[in-house]
């Protein structure tokens, strides 16, 4: 391709994504697609000789984009969110054009220092105290897959990465049932093994963790001769938004010499919001914290920050020098592939900076205070009606609701056949969550582009398509 053609086409891309974009509130937000019906349409092998871009274009336009899910639609309230705003789209095209490998600081000096910046601006907006710093990762995934390590390393006097973990005692992990599957994940893939990572009840109105019994379950398994490591509480857990107490989890795991590492994954984008910050409190003394811009920010996926007191655990867990990783002659400089699991790294940094400066933090502000109003508005409308129960409290902007089964049907599947009505209807995007055994609506509002008016459209349409399913489902 020439740069002629690159420039058409870039042009036409862009074009083009301003377009779709803009169209989105005339699209079905899920896609309508059943399994197998894009694959049919694709080539078995790929092409000998090259194609005309025009006909790659006018596939991409006809065979895949009626099978996407509009996760950028304004009423997407499935999941969270996985905002791209226009803005960090923007950086996005320049980080592909430039398709720099930022792995070390000489090989993307600007990318490296830009990341240092940014990290510590978000660290200032979210009202973190300068004892942190910090490192953009791909994923929260990934964030808390380097915490297990270090929780791992430092319990096991930095021998596990040599010795593996046979010839160690069983290093224990607490969480409760609220964490996200990816903490699961950690523990597998760091060796730790699921049978170590202890789930410590939780209740209350928030679900959060009994630090009485977490405080007995370390001390019992210190007995018997186990190695508690560290603790992973959550504030805004994926189900229903469980929140523990981290400052009672810190007090208990410090005084045990145990690691901190919390999961805010998606709630984290709130605490740019003052008044949000009691759900947090007693973040400060964590170890290590993680939030994903690309949830509910706006950076564009994939953009996960994680803020550590001590930058020398990770380093030291992670770290590994080469002599083609070598960067001779250059004192104080990060390596930030250093901090986290993979070498390769994308210039996530850019988006961001690109996302502040053009929305400024009261901006964004603005966006999350009217999500969480919003939603808690809904959330009260649909609890006036007298065949809807909210379930679950708004924990920020996410609740889940039930909807009353017809006399002699059974509630379960009155509520996957309506999840399924609302889905295949299009308007809006709903996903389902268990608690206690019950199935539930998940509702979240936290779009870039959502407006109160797409809020009233969820209403609109949750009430009418609950009401219009059959009164009996037959045999
Ligand atoms: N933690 C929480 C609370 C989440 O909700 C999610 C994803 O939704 C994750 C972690 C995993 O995030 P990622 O996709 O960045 O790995």
């Amino acid at each position: 391709m020439d740069w002629e053609e690159f420039r058409r086409w870039s042009e036409k891309a862009a074009g083009w994504g301003a377009d779709y974009r803009a169209s989105l509130r005339d699209r079905p937000v899920r896609a309508q697609t059943a399994p197998g019906e894009i694959a049919a349409h694709i080539a078995d092998s790929p092409p000998e000789s090259g194609e005309p871009m025009e006909d790659i274009f006018e596939d991409f336009e006809d065979i895949l984009v009626p099978g996407m899910t509009h996760w950028q639609h304004p009423r997407f309230f499935a999941y969270f969110p996985a905002n791209a705003a226009p803005v960090s789209v923007i950086a996005e095209y320049l980080v592909s054009a430039i398709a720099a490998q930022c792995m070390l600081w000489q090989t993307s000096p600007s990318a490296t220092e830009l990341e240092t910046k940014v990290v510590d601006w978000l660290r200032q907006a979210l009202g973190l105290p300068d004892s942190f710093t910090g490192v953009v990762q791909d994923s929260a995934s990934t964030a808390t897959l380097a915490a297990v390590l270090v929780m791992r390393e430092r319990a096991l006097g930095w021998r596990g990465n040599s010795q593996g973990l046979a010839a160690n005692k069983a290093v224990r992990i607490y969480c409760t049932d609220q964490v996200h599957t990816s903490i699961d994940r950690a523990i597998w893939i760091s060796g730790v093994g699921s049978e170590n990572l202890v789930r410590v009840p939780s209740g209350g109105p928030n679900s959060a963790m009994d630090t009485q019994a977490l405080a007995a379950a370390i001390e019992r398994d210190r007995a018997a001769g186990l190695l508690p490591a560290g603790v992973i509480p959550c504030v805004g857990g994926t189900s229903i938004g469980g929140c523990d107490d981290i400052a009672a989890v810190v007090e208990v795991a410090h005084a045990q010499g145990l690691y901190v590492h919390v999961d805010a994954a998606w709630a984290g984008s709130a605490m740019i919001c003052p008044e949000f910050r009691t759900l947090w409190q007693g973040v400060e003394q964590a170890d290590s914290v993680v939030f994903n811009p690309h949830k509910w920010l706006g950076a564009q996926f994939d953009c996960s920050v994680q803020f550590v007191r001590e930058p020398e655990a990770l380093v030291r867990t992670l770290a590994i020098q080469p002599e083609y990783l070598r960067t001779h002659g250059h004192d104080g400089i990060i390596n930030y592939s250093e901090w986290s699991v993979p070498l390769g790294r994308r210039f996530r940094a850019l988006k961001l900076w690109f996302l502040l400066r053009y929305h400024g933090l009261e901006g964004l502000r603005t966006m999350i205070r009217n999500h969480v109003s919003w939603s808690q508005n809904l959330a009260k409308r649909l609890a006036a009606e007298p065949d809807f129960e909210i379930v679950t409290q708004p924990f920020l902007s996410l609740f889940s609701f039930d909807h009353k089964a017809p006399v002699g049907v059974d509630q379960e599947e009155h509520t996957q056949r309506l999840i399924a009505a609302i889905n295949n209807d299009g308007r809006i995007y709903l996903t389902q969550t268990r608690v206690e055994g019950r199935l539930l609506i998940r509702f979240q509002a936290g779009q870039f582009e959502a407006t109160a008016e797409d809020i009233d459209t969820a209403f609109d349409v949750i009430v009418e398509i609950a009401r219009s399913l059959p009164q009996s489902y037959g045999a």
